[in-house]
């Protein structure tokens, strides 16, 4: 099917928001926490990418979010798409979903990885039965939280949800947490095992995050991942 650009914005520094429509169909069907692949001939080659869906279920709406790969192939076309232009799609696809909605989680980001989250959270917490839920976002900077005005307002909506930003290079204004995600883990689980970790971002931290659960004694299948390279 088509994607039709209808906007983008920068919501950071070399990072965008996209807003796509799929006019083939009325209803674009997706669990949160699944993706799309985009599909297009660029020098003469037939390059495919997935992207996570950063939106919940909106008729056939979705948003994406993307940083650019300066030396990448897809993500710099995608940056340079004008509003009305189209995109080849896959359905939307992907096993990155909550598995237990019952059971107390934990979301781990880096960066985009962020992207699934922001479906994934508002859908855990209109559960009524849901559990705490944690999400913990590791960015460089303070002016790359995206998404924060979002996330702060489900946490005031949700005694239950807790929004940790973490900062790996905060300047001296911040008073929030530092360091890398990784550091806010044993913060975060404390002696609790019965709860998910689900982790999405690029694969040393993914990788660094796993072994860590594990360590910490963690079965296999409490930790859900979806690694971006
Ligand atoms: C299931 C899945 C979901 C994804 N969802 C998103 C998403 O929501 N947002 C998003 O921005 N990307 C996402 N990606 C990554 C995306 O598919 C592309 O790999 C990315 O846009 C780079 O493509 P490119 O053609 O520009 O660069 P390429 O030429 O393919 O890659 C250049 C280099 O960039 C690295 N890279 C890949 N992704 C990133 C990234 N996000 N940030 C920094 N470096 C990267 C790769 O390791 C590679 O070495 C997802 C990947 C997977 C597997």
């Amino acid at each position: 099917m088509k994607a039709v650009l209808i906007e983008s914005h920068e919501i950071a520094p070399l990072v965008r928001h996209f807003v796509f429509e799929t006019p083939d169909v009325d209803q674009l069907r997706f669990k949160p926490g699944q993706f799309v692949s985009f599909t297009e001939t660029l020098g003469g080659k037939k390059i495919i990418r997935p992207y996570s869906i950063a939106s919940l279920p909106d008729g056939n709406r979705f948003e994406l979010c993307l940083n650019l790969v300066p030396e990448g192939i897809f993500s710099p076309y995608l940056f340079s798409l004008e509003p009305g232009a189209s995109v080849e799609m896959g359905a939307p696809l992907g096993f990155f979903v909550v598995r237990n909605p019952d059971r107390e989680a934990l979301f781990i980001a880096t960066g985009t990885g962020i992207a699934p989250f922001r479906a994934m959270t508002p859908d855990y917490l209109r559960n009524p039965q849901a559990k705490l839920l944690t999400l913990l976002f590791g960015v460089r900077y303070e002016n790359s939280i995206y998404y924060r005005d979002d996330f702060d307002a489900l946490a005031r909506r949700h005694p239950s949800f807790r929004f940790w930003p973490t900062l790996s290079r905060s300047d001296s204004s911040w008073t929030g947490r530092t360091g890398h995600v990784q550091t806010h883990l044993l913060e975060a689980i404390g002696d609790r095992r019965d709860l998910d970790v689900y982790i999405c971002g690029l694969k040393a931290m993914v990788d660094d995050v796993r072994s860590i659960l594990k360590a910490m004694g963690f079965d296999r299948k409490q930790i859900i991942f979806e690694k971006y390279d």
